[in-house]
């Protein structure tokens, strides 16, 4: 092999092969013996097209005979990159109003961070710098994105954390809730704990505070009623700017087409990527308000130049198929199709639960659901491992983060994708409790 696998252990993927995918169909995929998989975490998030888009394919195609690749550096530019960012910036929850463009989330998480600098740099306020990011937090893995991330497998080995982030606690209510608190008292409770950290930090050291609207690869974490307007009033009394990371949330995930419309996150800017394109090729986007866009474009002519670009930011060809994976979306009524798969998945998991009081606890969001498993003994995999491996066996593959099973289906799938999610984990459940299971991990 010579690959390096991220995520892995390297020497266990050495040891046991990785599975190889070759080829995909609808929300299924294919691999190298020829066994196919219904794919109910969308790849890693982002699929949501599913995996033989015609119409993708030949947005893509088309694009590749006009003109392959284009730059926007230097007083030059390309007119499907514009066209792009005209469309996605009028989609765009207020007050955002520009967009710049990179090839990857992190990318794109680490352009908001260097947006954040040049920003109160020009403003004045060169101590004013320091980002707050949650407990629980993905954001990715450059080295500010890995930085921000809260997970200490990317952190470790590599010198990271990073200086300039500041801690906070993860919104998970299932987790963190005190006994007898209610979701608004918790969601205070953590406005207030932000209050305090700012305060003993000092707001004029602190540029911006990023977040997941909904924690996606921390273990899918909703905020609990009341989080994100308690933290708004929060940013807002110390000015502190308001990073909505939308990489996974974004573009009817949620049910809506941004989750900062589903709960009314007004942010200053936004990262997206994922499900921009489909998968279809690898594309992201910061936006930024009209404020902020407008005191960098001041700070560039005084300085000379935004020197902030990436060779490959604003490809046409991932242009192109962006601006067909924002048509899809609107033809496929996203909002009402999520609103009615996401009903039957909830119905489903409901009785799942009663089925098994091995499920702890079941969050959702739209096509956003985590499943927590009571934790095991601490010997060999976890549950939820176990219940992983065998949906896998029988051809439906999830993720396992800590105790929880991440369910996040293409948009495409229909109630036929939902009740094999459903039947794979019930089977898996039955097979949990009787011990079977653990034979065959
Ligand atoms: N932000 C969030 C919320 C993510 O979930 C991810 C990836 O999963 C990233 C950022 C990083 O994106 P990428 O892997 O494209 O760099």
């Amino acid at each position: 092999m010579s690959l390096v696998y991220p995520f892995n252990d390297l020497r266990a993927i050495e040891e046991n092969a990785p599975t190889i995918m070759t080829e995909g169909k609808g929300a299924y995929v294919t691999d190298t013996n020829g066994k196919t998989y219904l794919d109910a975490v969308s790849g890693l998030w982002c699929a949501s097209l599913g995996f033989d888009n015609e119409a993708l394919i030949r947005a893509g195609e088309q694009q590749l005979r006009k003109l392959p690749y284009y730059h926007s550096f230097l007083g030059r530019g390309v007119d499907v990159t514009e066209e792009l960012a005209q469309q996605l910036t009028a989609l765009a929850p207020d007050p955002l109003s520009h967009v710049f463009f990179g090839c990857s989330g992190s990318e794109a998480v680490d352009t908001a961070v260097k947006f954040v600098w040049y920003y109160n740099n020009a403003k004045g306020r060169p101590r004013k710098k320091r980002i707050i990011a949650r407990e629980g937090a993905y954001h990715g893995s450059g080295i500010m994105s890995a930085t921000l991330t809260a997970m200490a497998y990317c952190h470790d080995g590599f010198d990271l954390p990073h200086a300039m982030v500041l801690r906070t606690r993860c919104p998970s209510f299932f987790d963190e809730a005190a006994p007898g608190e209610s979701e608004i008292e918790f969601s205070k409770r953590l406005a207030r704990e932000l209050d305090a950290l700012i305060t003993r930090e000092g707001a004029d050291t602190i540029g911006a505070f990023i977040g997941e609207p909904v924690i996606g690869s921390g273990g899918i974490y909703p905020p609990p009623e009341g989080y994100w307007a308690e933290i708004k009033a929060v940013l807002a009394k110390h000015d502190i700017l308001l990073i909505a990371d939308e990489i996974i949330t974004g573009f009817g995930r949620t049910g809506r087409r941004f989750a900062s419309d589903l709960y009314d996150l007004e942010p200053d800017m936004m990262t997206v990527a994922k499900q921009l394109s489909g998968a279809y090729f690898p594309i992201s986007g910061t936006l930024v308000s009209a404020e902020i866009h407008d005191t960098i474009a001041d700070y560039s002519r005084e300085l000379g130049v935004l020197g902030h670009g990436f060779t490959y930011g604003g490809h046409p060809v991932g242009a192109a198929i962006a601006l067909e994976a924002l048509r899809q979306y609107d033809e496929l009524d996203t909002e009402t199709r999520v609103a009615a798969l996401s009903e039957q998945l909830a119905a489903g998991l409901a009785g799942l639960r009663r089925q098994s009081n091995r499920v702890a606890d079941v969050r959702q969001v739209g096509l956003m659901v985590g499943m927590q498993l009571l934790a095991g003994d601490g010997e060999g995999p976890s549950p939820a491992a176990q219940v992983a491996r065998h949906c896998e066996e029988n051809g439906v593959l999830f993720r396992v983060i800590n105790n929880t099973i991440a369910i996040s289906p293409p948009l495409i799938s229909g109630p036929e994708e939902i009740d094999a999610i459903l039947n794979a984990l019930s089977a898996a459940l039955v097979e949990l409790e009787t011990g079977a299971i653990a034979e065959m991990v």
